[in-house]
């Protein structure tokens, strides 16, 4: 089945066409400056022709039209005819409460997504703006709705509810949703597979460490506890956002600095992180050269967010009462091993071997064992592939129809 896989920003639409009988990308491409000026950049991956062009896009509807004239293009196109893309599979960011798995999109599912817009507002109206173009661009192509808080969904309530008066939970569903859990699911999936040992009894904690990073416990299968919370604030320190803080921490920098709710939030999701420490950068590459030329913050940055990784290692190997994998994933996670190597330092006490060499030789975009062959817990770095899993998921809600 051709699916058409989209992920809607606010002036953003990322897309990859999978093919997923033969488990191949036929093209992708993004859209960007959705209602400035526009420009859309698509690539063939059959013979590898590509198309760059600046089109003003006014909206999402205008720039998934535009995409499904790229992808029926004589010269860079890959399908002949719009029957040819059979479904179209949204990546969502948050499902709240609603959501614990994929669903087919229907009006009921639509009102539901709308009442998460208090939960994640950028991201939501963006997603409506996607879903809304292409049920204009393409109308009577099935759509399926994928959601990156279904993963944590399994979470038991003492690992979800915060310390706080119940009502709060009960009146604005304030409680830890986490975030990606399409990813989270995926490495999970793929490190299972490589244990010896039934579903049921494994006990794996996925490392997703990106511009926004979070960790998760994943024991038989299930996802039992994760680091982000109520927002992608929580959790370890990021490229521009705190992560944990003693909640004091706000009022306190609100007074001092003269900020208002929405300027504080600014500041916490834009101004800290790995930023915010170092001073020079929220990209780690940027943060790793500082630290090459002898800058001291830089160097303090990396140090908080390897002991903060290793802390929630620790704590989530506690609350499964074991630990069978350790999976390294996403941009930092995947690509920066001397970050790992921090991470993997003095943890001879839970049984994990690391190998040095493994982890400095390893290879990109494949699974790699960074463990030695003996270690009782098994660490790996896995290439994410959330877009996989969107195919996937649509081509199975879509097939049953
Ligand atoms: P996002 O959360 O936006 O999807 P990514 O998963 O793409 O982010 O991760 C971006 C992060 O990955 C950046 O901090 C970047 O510096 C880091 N990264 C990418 N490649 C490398 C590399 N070769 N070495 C170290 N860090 C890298």
């Amino acid at each position: 089945m051709n699916v058409l896989v989209v992920n809607a920003g606010s002036s953003s639409l990322k897309y990859q066409l999978f093919d997923t009988t033969r488990n191949v990308v036929l093209a992708k491409g993004l859209c960007d400056r959705i209602g400035l000026d526009g420009k859309i950049t698509h690539k063939q991956l059959i013979n590898g022709n590509t198309y760059e062009a600046e089109i003003s896009m006014p909206n999402h509807a205008e720039a998934t039209k535009l995409v499904v004239k790229c992808l029926l293009d004589d010269n860079y196109g890959c399908v002949k005819s719009m029957n040819e893309i059979e479904a179209v599979g949204h990546r969502i960011v948050h499902g709240g409460a609603y959501f614990s798995e994929s669903v087919l999109l229907n009006d009921d599912v639509l009102a539901k997504l709308e009442l998460c817009r208090d939960l994640a507002p950028l991201h939501t109206g963006a997603h409506i703006m996607g879903i809304q173009g292409c049920l204009e661009a393409m109308p009577g192509t099935p759509q399926v709705l994928v959601f990156d808080t279904a993963f944590h969904s399994t979470m038991p309530k003492p690992a979800y509810v915060y310390g706080i008066p119940y009502e709060m939970y009960e009146k604005y569903q304030v409680r830890r949703y986490g975030a990606h859990g399409t990813s989270h699911r995926y490495v999970a999936a793929e490190c299972i597979k490589l244990l010896d040992k039934p579903v049921e009894e494994t006990k794996v904690i996925t490392c997703h460490l990106g511009n926004g990073s979070s960790i998760s416990a994943v024991k038989g299968g299930k996802c039992i506890d994760t680091s982000m919370g109520f927002t992608p604030l929580a959790g370890v320190v990021m490229g521009t956002r705190c992560g944990d803080m003693d909640p004091a921490i706000v009022p306190f920098i609100m007074e001092k600095e003269g900020f208002t709710p929405d300027e504080m939030n600014a500041f916490m999701n834009k101004k800290c992180g790995l930023l915010g420490v170092s001073g020079v950068s929220s990209d780690c590459r940027d943060v790793n050269d500082a630290i090459d030329n002898g800058n001291e913050r830089a160097k303090l940055a990396i140090d908080i967010l390897a002991y903060q990784i290793k802390k929630y290692i620790g704590s989530y190997t506690a609350a499964m009462n074991g630990l069978d994998a350790i999976v390294f994933t996403a941009g930092i996670g995947e690509n920066n091993d001397s970050l790992r190597a921090d991470i993997m330092k003095d943890m001879e006490f839970f049984g994990i071997k690391f190998d040095e060499e493994a982890n400095k030789n390893f290879k990109r975009g494949e699974v790699n064992l960074l463990s030695a062959p003996d270690s009782k817990v098994k660490v790996y770095m896995i290439p994410t592939n959330e877009e996989l899993v969107i195919a996937s998921d649509t081509e199975k809600l879509v097939s049953a129809l």
